[in-house]
């Protein structure tokens, strides 16, 4: 199988570690591709999501020359046959300027994949313990996903919802479990809504799975099969669990996945060579 990841962090991410050269390096033998996605947090620069940590924003241009240098140099190694693409990560604010800069910004520049990320719900980065202060689980997790239902209308254009689940990460609960289950009817409007819209959906392998297999099977029954494969790897782990990823996938019935070139979704069948 092609092995692509459509979710890497370089250091042009606040919370990434190397230079996109150097991620070049890390993919040798690894990867057949990947789209560098870093994070443009226009939902803290100018949304209404406060964070507790200090966030730069993205220096785009500095990111594209990067970009472009980089892939000059695959070109002429002849012994590099790497696609490298180009993305980008944009955090949703359901309020303020971050919307119309997104779709300023994806203009500008010729991106290969744009992930949409719900990290902000209620104006608050939602990744963090203190977020959770007096909520139950239940509210919690139900804010959430509502902000990933209005996530799926932002004005700008985009072609991957990433990590449904990220909620679970900074969760003060004994069982921090996302479960289909708990939220059927949100659940079933988001994921028919990402069919309905031709979204891709991310699994992704950053810390637990998200979205959860139950959520998946759900995704599958309702119709859903455009998945691709998303590492969100920070220290260049390209594909490192790619191998998981296909025998989940494959063990609920997906007969391949996606990865975006010129923002159009290129389909990968799982268990062939050729
Ligand atoms: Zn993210
Ligand atoms: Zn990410």
């Amino acid at each position: 199988m092609k092995k692509f990841d459509a979710h890497v962090h370089s250091v042009f991410s606040h919370d990434g570690k190397l230079p996109i050269e150097e991620l070049v390096r890390c993919a040798a033998g690894k990867a057949d591709g990947f789209c560098v996605t870093d994070h443009c947090d226009f939902d803290l620069q100018y949304g209404e999501c406060k964070a507790n940590f200090k966030c730069d924003p993205l220096d785009v241009e500095a990111y594209y020359k990067n970009f472009v240098l980089t892939k000059k140099a695959i070109k002429d190694d002849k012994n590099n046959s790497l696609t490298l693409l180009f993305g980008i990560e944009a955090g949703f604010s359901a309020k303020g300027d971050a919307n119309k800069r997104y779709e300023d910004l994806i203009c500008r520049y010729p991106f290969d994949e744009v992930i949409n990320s719900v990290h902000c719900v209620g104006g608050k980065e939602a990744y963090f313990r203190d977020w959770f202060y007096f909520k139950s689980k239940k509210r919690a997790y139900g804010e959430y996903l509502e902000t990933v239902l209005d996530s799926l209308d932002a004005p700008y254009p985009y072609d991957v919802v990433a990590h449904i689940g990220y909620i679970t990460h900074g969760a003060p609960y004994r069982d921090k479990e996302l479960r289909y289950e708990d939220f059927p009817d949100l659940f079933d409007a988001i994921l028919k809504g990402i069919i309905a819209r031709g979204k891709t959906l991310e699994i992704n392998f950053h810390h637990d799975v998200h979205p959860s297999e139950d959520v998946l099977r759900r995704y599958f029954e309702l119709g859903g099969r455009d998945i691709c494969y998303g590492g969100d790897s920070h220290r260049g782990e390209i594909c490192a669990r790619i191998d998981e990823f296909e025998k989940l996938a494959s063990g609920i019935g997906f007969e391949g996945y996606n990865h975006f070139e010129g923002r159009v979704p290129v389909f990968v069948p799982f268990g062939r060579d050729d």
